[in-house]
């Protein structure tokens, strides 16, 4: 196994928590053991009537993968964070909605995203980015359409909410070993796509942790690539995490994508 797969491996035992805790399919209550669930979507949405792959059947498939041991662990890593539904979300899936001026920003942040793909698998490298929208204007989908890309070239990729993150950390840090080799892989995975960043209340400490896994990635460059989300306009970020904001928006390295498309739930609405 490759030495990045492996440490993806450890971080991944470190933080497997979530799915650990899903029902078990034969005793499923949110699908009766059938493995699929009818989310409720509001009218017109594209998905409505789709059966989505419930928690209890993505236990059995995360399960399968980590009993073959085959080297998919950064798809187990990344998907591990999403549902089944935004495990199948493209960078260019969604369908335009609100003012035309609006729907541009989108449509530049998905060109850029487009990019940044390109450049991971051209050379391994790419520049930063960072997604600033408000709630429900398509940044997570972008972040899970990025991702997906990516795991399908073979690229490991850590995808994850910060607040989980930042509870993987406080419970790993805290006096547990081997916390080296977890800091050392969200330091040396290829690709870290850190969503809705910003929101959480960070300890000085966790914030000193994270400080460090940027800063460290900053040192390496387009070789480290950061994508962040949040709904925090840059000044907002800068007041609330300097440190972390002079690094994920340094202009010689980061491209900043500002979204003014709103909530798409209540597009039409007005
Ligand atoms: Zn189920």
């Amino acid at each position: 196994m490759k030495p990045e797969w492996e440490l993806l491996r450890k971080l991944y035992e470190r933080t497997t928590p979530t799915w650990q805790l899903w029902p078990d399919r034969e005793n499923c209550p949110e699908c009766k053991g059938m493995g699929y669930v009818r989310h409720t979507y509001p009218v017109g949405d594209p998905r409505c009537g789709n059966l989505d792959m419930c928690r209890c059947r993505l236990k059995e498939l995360i399960q399968d993968d980590l009993d073959k041991e085959r080297d998919v662990v950064s798809t187990i890593m990344a998907h591990s964070q999403m549902s089944g539904h935004e495990r199948t979300l493209k960078v260019n899936g969604l369908t335009p909605w609100g003012p035309q001026e609006a729907w541009k920003t989108m449509r530049s942040a998905q060109m850029w995203a487009c990019d940044f793909v390109d450049s991971m698998e051209r050379t391994g490298t790419s520049k930063w980015g960072v997604l600033i929208g408000t709630y429900g204007c398509g940044k997570t989908h972008l972040m899970c359409g990025i991702a997906n890309r990516l795991i399908e070239s073979d690229i490991p990729t850590i995808y994850v909410y910060s607040t989980a993150l930042m509870n993987a950390i406080k419970e790993t840090f805290n006096g547990m070993k081997d916390t080296e080799e977890f800091r050392q892989a969200l330091v040396e995975i290829p690709v870290l796509m850190l969503d809705d960043l910003g929101t959480e209340n960070l300890t000085e400490w966790a914030r000193s942790e994270l400080e460090y896994i940027i800063n460290t990635r900053w040192a390496e460059k387009e070789a480290r690539p950061i994508i962040v989300s949040t709904n925090l306009l840059p000044n907002q970020l800068r007041l609330r995490h300097p440190r972390i904001a002079s690094r994920i928006m340094d202009t010689d390295l980061s491209r900043v994508n500002i979204i003014t498309v709103g909530d798409y739930r209540q597009r039409g609405a007005s």
